[in-house]
């Protein structure tokens, strides 16, 4: 199993480690990283794998194995590989992903200001959208404040873990109906923002305050479906 770095410091943006395998499509495997994998309405990390000769591979996509344990790092291009063994140094695309983490806790901030059901949701680097589950039409000034009066409040963010069965027992704690909680381990870990603003079950990335995520603006409010409202947001550089 890849051990997952970015779960509990997600603003780690590079750490050593250990080739442990390379998959038929020369996907590289390794003990431990710093690259987010694709899940959740997240993108995964791109970057580079350092080589103990200074070589670069760089990486342009990172995605889950199945099961969900393995990180598989897809090489951008053609090129040498390293050999299962060899110590690397894994680097991420730290621009990017800071973008995705207040992308990620923004998303988190909407749906606690609207208070209600998630039904989809994709992070960008440039823009993000999130799918609610609503009748009428968010009003967009009024979003847009609850919004910033939860950025500017700068709540703090932070995790922690319950058991499958605590969550079992307090279903109401899933605000996704799209993604499914990070279960697998006997433990889900929850991603609260404030005391008690929002919290719910999550296994992206994120910022450590509000005030990280900075101005939003909401580009779009779109009908899509008589339950399903679509806010399409962007973030100040
Ligand atoms: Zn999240």
């Amino acid at each position: 199993m890849t051990k997952h770095l970015f779960r509990d410091d997600s603003y780690l943006r590079s750490c050593e480690a250990r080739v442990t395998g390379i998959n038929e499509r020369g996907g590289l495997l390794l003990d431990r990283t710093i690259f987010f994998a694709t899940g959740g309405g997240q993108p995964g990390d791109i970057g580079e794998i350092e080589r103990a000769d200074g070589s670069r591979i760089a990486v342009g996509a990172t995605v889950f194995a199945e099961g969900k344990e393995q990180i598989i790092h897809v090489p951008a291009g053609e090129g040498p590989l390293p050999q299962v063994g060899e110590p690397v140094v894994a680097h991420i695309d730290w621009a990017r992903r800071y973008r995705h983490m207040r992308m990620h806790t923004a998303l988190h901030v909407i749906c606690a200001v609207m208070k209600t059901k998630i039904t989809g949701a994709q992070i960008g680097d440039q823009e993000s959208r999130i799918d609610l589950n609503v009748e009428e039409p968010p009003e967009r000034e009024a979003v847009l404040a609850a919004i910033m009066d939860a950025v500017n409040q700068d709540h703090a963010i932070t995790t922690e873990w319950i058991t499958d069965e605590e969550l079992d027992a307090n279903p109401d704690l899933i605000k996704s109906m799209s993604v499914s909680p990070p279960r697998g381990s006997g433990l889900v870990r929850l991603v609260r923002i404030g005391e008690n603003f929002d919290l719910q079950p999550c296994g992206g990335t994120h910022v450590k305050s509000t005030q990280e995520i900075g101005l939003v603006t909401i580009t779009k409010i779109e009908k899509k479906g008589r339950l399903n409202r679509r806010i399409r947001i962007r973030l100040d550089d």
